[in-house]
C-alpha cells in the first residue's frame, strides 16, 4: 500500500472557478493539521511551459528556485503552504509529449508503436507519483488545468481514472469543482450544469467524491440533497464555496464546510486534532483592520490584466498587512505615462513601483516615472526591468551619458548602461534559456538593502537575460547610486540604490517570488513602510 495519498482537482462547467485556490486552501488545511502536502499542476496545452507565453495569454509566468517556468497557480501554493514548489509540480502537455517523443527517438520503447494510452497516460501517472515517490509528502494534490469534456484535457482525465484503479479507494480522492449559477429571472440557483458535467466525469470512470460548488449564494440544504441524489455523492461531501472578500478566506471557508474532513476521512487519515491556524487568522485580522492606508501606483506594461502581475499585487497585500496598512494599488500603463504628465499622474502617490517586463513598448514611459520618484524623494521599488529602467534613468539624468539605454532596447546604444550576459549572446532558443531560478547575492553592509533583510547572504529568483554593465559600476557608485547586492561568484549586480533619497531600490531578481502569508517579503515590507514615512511627513510638512 503507498503511504502517499493523493488528491485530484477536477473542474466543470467553465473555467476560472478557481481550482487553484480551492487546492491551495484544502493544502493548507491538511498542513495545518502537521502533515506534509504539496500541489502540483497540469496544463494541458502544447507550450513545454508557459515561459514563451505572453503574459495576455495566461498570466504572470511563476518562477522557481530550481528555475522552472512554470503557472501562476503555482504561486498561489506557495503563498498558502509557505514552502516551495519545483519542476514536477507543473506539468504540460508539452512537457509530457516532448519526453515521450525524446524515449522515442532514443529507442526506448524497443519498437513498439508509440499511443496516447498508455505511452501518454504512463508518462503523466509517472509525474503524478514522482511526487509521491519523493517520500517528501504524505498528501499530493494534482490540479487538473482546464474543463472535464476539453478535449486537451482526456489524457489526463485517463490518467487520473487509472490512477484511481492503481492506489486503491482509501488512498485516493477526487475532487470536482463546479458552478451553481443563479438565474436572476427565476430567481433560483441551477444545479443542471453541475449534474451534467459530473455525467461527464462518469463518462470518463471517474465517481468524484467530493463536490466542491461554486455559488454566489448560500446553498440550501434541499438543493445539496439533490445535488447529492443526482451526482452520487453524500450529501455531506456537497461542499459551498461562496465568492470570498480574498482569497485569503478560503482555507477558513473550506474549514467550515468541513472540506478537510470529508477528504481525511476518505483517506483514512486522523483529523481529531483541529487544524492549527493562528498565525493565518492573525494575518486576516491585521489585513481586515489596517490603521493607516499608502497609495502605490504600478508602472507597467501588461496592466489591463492583473494577473500579469499576481505576485506583485499578492506581495502588496502580504506586506500591507505585516504594516496593518491597506496598500492601495493602481495600475498605470506605462505608455501612457511622459514628462509632461508625471506631476499629474505621481504627485499624490506614496510610492511608485516600476514593473518587470520585455521589450521597448513602454520603456521610456517607465524612465519618466523613474525620474519622477528620484527627483521628488518619492519611495521607489524596481524590479528586474524596472531596476534597470533606474541604472538608464540615473545614467542619462546623473552621469549625463546621453542616450544610454540597454541593449534589449538599442543594441547600438553608445552607452549600453545594461547589457546582454555574456553566456546569453550565443542562446538562439527561446525556452527556458534565461538566467531563471535561485542565485546567491551578497548584500553589502551599511545598505538599506543590507538593514532589510538584517543579514549579508540572500538567495532569489532570477527571470532575466540582460544586466547592469559593470563597466559603468565606478561611474554609479560616484555619483551616488551604488551596487549593494552581487552575486558572489559571477559578479552580477543584484541591487542598486540611491544613497541620497528616502527609499530608492532595485532588484535584478524578483522578490514578489517569494513572499507568502507567513512570510512577507522584506523588500515590499520595507517598501510600505517607507511608503507610509513618506505620506506622514507630506501631511506634517
Ligand atoms: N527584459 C529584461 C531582461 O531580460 C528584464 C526581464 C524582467 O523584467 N523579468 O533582462
Amino acid at each position: 500500500m503507498p503511504s502517499t495519498k493523493y488528491i485530484f482537482v477536477t473542474g466543470g462547467v467553465t473555467s476560472s472557478l478557481g481550482k487553484g485556490i480551492i487546492a491551495a486552501s484544502l493544502a493548507k488545511l491538511i498542513q495545518a493539521r502537521g502533515h506534509s502536502v504539496t500541489i502540483q499542476k497540469f496544463d494541458p496545452y502544447i507550450n513545454v511551459d508557459p515561459g514563451t507565453l505572453n503574459p495576455y495569454e495566461h498570466g504572470e509566468c511563476y518562477v522557481t528556485d530550481d528555475g522552472a517556468e512554470t503557472d501562476l497557480d503555482l504561486g498561489h501554493y506557495e503563498r498558502f503552504l509557505n514552502s516551495p514548489t519545483s519542476q514536477g509540480n507543473n506539468v504540460t502537455t508539452g512537457r509530457i509529449y516532448y519526453d515521450v517523443i525524446t524515449k522515442e527517438r532514443r529507442g526506448e520503447f524497443l519498437g513498439k508503436t508509440v499511443q496516447v494510452v498508455p505511452h501518454i497516460t504512463d508518462e503523466i501517472k509517472d509525474c503524478i507519483y514522482k511526487l509521491g515517490k519523493t517520500g517528501n509528502y504524505d498528501v499530493v494534490i494534482t490540479e487538473i488545468g482546464g474543463c472535464v469534456g476539453d478535449i486537451e484535457s482526456l489524457p489526463f482525465i485517463e490518467a487520473v481514472r487509472q490512477a484511481r484503479f492503481e492506489l486503491g479507494p482509501q488512498n485516493v480522492v477526487s475532487i470536482h469543482l463546479t458552478l451553481i449559477p443563479y438565474l436572476n429571472a427565476a430567481g433560483e440557483l441551477k444545479t443542471k450544469p453541475t449534474q451534467h458535467s459530473v455525467k461527464q466525469l462518469l463518462e470518463a470512470g471517474i465517481q468524484p467524491d467530493i463536490l466542491v460548488c461554486r455559488s454566489e449564494h448560500h446553498l440550501p440544504s434541499d438543493l445539496r440533497r439533490k445535488i447529492a441524489l443526482f451526482c452520487n455523492v453524500p450529501v455531506n461531501c456537497v461542499i459551498e464555496a461562496r465568492d470570498a472578500s480574498t482569497i485569503y478566506d478560503v482555507p477558513l471557508l473550506m474549514r467550515k464546510e468541513k472540506l478537510d474532513e470529508r477528504v481525511l476521512t476518505k483517506l483514512k487519515i486522523s483529523h481529531k486534532k483541529e487544524p492549527n491556524l493562528d498565525q493565518w487568522k492573525d494575518f486576516l485580522r491585521r489585513l481586515k483592520t489596517p490603521t493607516s492606508e499608502v497609495s502605490i501606483t504600478v508602472v507597467g506594461k501588461y496592466v489591463e490584466l492583473q494577473d500579469a502581475y499576481k505576485s506583485i499585487s499578492e506581495s502588496f497585500i502580504h506586506a500591507g498587512a505585516e504594516n496593518e496598512c491597506k496598500t492601495r494599488v493602481t495600475w498605470l500603463s506605462s505608455e501612457d505615462v511622459t514628462a509632461e504628465n508625471c506631476e499629474k499622474l505621481f504627485s499624490e502617490v506614496d510610492g511608485i513601483l516600476v514593473a518587470p517586463g520585455f521589450g521597448e513598448r513602454g520603456i521610456e514611459g517607465k524612465i519618466e516615472a523613474v525620474r519622477y520618484a528620484r527627483e521628488n524623494k518619492i519611495p521607489f521599488f524596481g524590479i528586474c526591468l524596472g531596476m534597470q529602467c533606474a541604472t538608464i534613468e540615473f545614467a542619462r539624468n546623473v552621469l549625463k551619458l546621453k542616450g544610454a539605454n540597454s541593449t534589449e532596447m538599442n543594441p547600438k546604444s553608445k552607452y549600453p548602461v545594461i547589457d546582454m550576459m555574456e553566456d546569453q549572446k550565443s542562446i538562439t532558443d527561446k525556452g527556458g534559456t534565461m538566467r531563471l531560478g535561485a542565485y546567491d547575492c551578497h548584500l553589502t553592509k551599511g545598505t538599506k538593502a543590507f538593514s532589510t533583510y538584517g543579514h549579508v547572504n540572500i538567495s532569489e529568483r532570477h527571470r532575466h537575460r540582460y544586466e547592469f554593465n559593470n563597466k559603468y559600476l565606478k561611474d554609479f557608485e560616484e555619483a551616488g547610486m551604488i551596487a549593494s547586492g552581487v552575486n558572489p561568484e559571477t559578479g552580477l549586480v543584484e541591487i542598486v540604490e540611491l544613497k541620497d533619497h528616502p527609499w530608492f531600490v532595485g532588484s535584478q531578481f524578483h522578490p514578489e517570488l517569494k513572499s507568502t502569508v507567513l512570510n512577507p517579503h522584506p523588500l515590499f515590507v520595507r517598501f510600505i513602510k517607507a511608503a507610509l514615512a513618506s505620506k506622514k511627513e507630506k501631511i506634517n510638512s
